[in-house]
């Protein structure tokens, strides 16, 4: 395939999940070009609805929750600006991820992927691009797409999960500090098989029409009528805990569905009536680095961020964006 170029920018930001949304904010506030690059059909990455019929279903992350004032001070803005509202304090059962019990957890009316795209609103943005290599130049950083573009930028902010950011630069021959390369292969994430299952009516799970089961094999009930996502009833998001997704995941569809869902079924007090599997390989960071951003100057800027960085989850990937948007964003602007 031919390789065709595009106008460069100032700066390239891969991957437009909370972590390069993150990054992007703080960019575009500066009067550098911008484009940011997603292989998917929608920004958010893991923070995903999917439509099945006439129902929405929140397929991956849940809810937004902070540990610590930054995030809780964001979470607080978005909300007064409309794009997320409190869904509850707590759910039944424990979370075995989470140990910020009994603060506001928060949803997004209407699906998840509206917070990303009210974020990106205004931004260059490409989407269904596949990076498949980031090589070095001596204009920049040159990134190869699966489409046979290739995009060049002097500058680079990566926030694929922390394995395939790796796995980018060593298809280019970029050949990462050892500093860097080192604490990447830290980050490591756990799996979730999650069924979107459609059932014959209104759940019977208690308020607010979620809950926490496992730890294992079924860690999460949610009703997504209940929580103001899906206008049909009957539409179910069940997740798996890590060690069940890990030990099944090669089982097929109706394998996992019907084990899952016989799990929630009491709780659910309906029956089954279909079901689609989505398999996350890489849900959420389970080692973790304290570094927010890992960065290098030479021999072009280049930042990386995601979640596993400073912690996991969202506010850890949002947190790390923000950080290595701030580094890149001194960069840009003092040359
Ligand atoms: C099932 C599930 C449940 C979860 N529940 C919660 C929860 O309740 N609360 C919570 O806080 N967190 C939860 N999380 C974790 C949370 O969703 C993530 O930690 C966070 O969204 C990660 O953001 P990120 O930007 O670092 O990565 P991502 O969202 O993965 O963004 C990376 C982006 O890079 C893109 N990309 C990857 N490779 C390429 C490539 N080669 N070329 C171009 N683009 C590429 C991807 O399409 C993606 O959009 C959950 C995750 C899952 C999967």
């Amino acid at each position: 395939m031919e390789t065709q170029q595009v106008n460069p920018v100032d700066v390239l930001v891969l991957g437009a999940g909370m972590a390069g949304l993150a990054a992007a904010q703080i960019l575009s506030r500066t009067n550098c070009t911008m484009r940011l690059i997603d292989k998917g059909h929608q920004v958010g990455g893991r923070v995903a609805a999917r439509r099945i019929g006439t129902s929405l279903f929140d397929h991956g992350l849940q809810h937004f929750t902070a540990r610590f004032a930054p995030f809780a001070q964001q979470l607080a803005r978005w909300e007064r600006e409309g794009k997320i509202t409190r869904w509850a304090n707590s759910f039944p059962g424990t979370d075995p991820l989470d140990s910020a019990t009994s603060t506001p957890h928060y949803r997004v009316p209407g699906g998840m992927h509206l917070l990303p795209l009210s974020l990106a609103s205004g931004m260059d943005v490409v989407l269904g691009c596949k990076a498949l290599a980031v090589c070095q130049s001596t204009d920049g950083w040159h990134v190869h797409l699966d489409n046979g573009t290739k995009l060049q930028a002097r500058a680079l902010v990566v926030t694929l999960p922390a394995p395939q950011s790796i796995a980018l630069m060593a298809a280019g021959g970029t050949v990462l500090p050892a500093t860097i390369r080192d604490r990447l292969a830290c980050i490591n994430h756990a799996r979730c098989l999650t069924v979107l299952a459609h059932v014959d009516g209104p759940t019977e799970l208690p308020p607010p029409g979620a809950m926490h089961v496992g730890p294992e094999p079924l860690a999460w009930i949610s009703d997504n009528h209940a929580k103001g996502v899906s206008e049909p009833p009957g539409a179910v998001t069940l997740q798996a805990g890590p060690e069940y997704s890990r030990q099944f995941w090669e089982l097929g569809d109706d394998g996992v569905a019907f084990q899952l869902f016989g799990c929630a079924q009491k709780r659910i007090g309906r029956r089954l009536v279909s079901y689609q599997v989505k398999r996350w390989r890489m849900a959420y960071a389970t080692s973790t680095i304290p570094e927010t951003h890992l960065a290098t100057d030479a021999p072009f800027p280049l930042v990386f961020a995601g979640d596993g960085m400073g912690g996991s989850r969202s506010e850890a990937a949002w947190m790390s964006g923000e950080s290595a948007g701030q580094w890149m964003a001194e960069r840009i602007c003092r040359s």
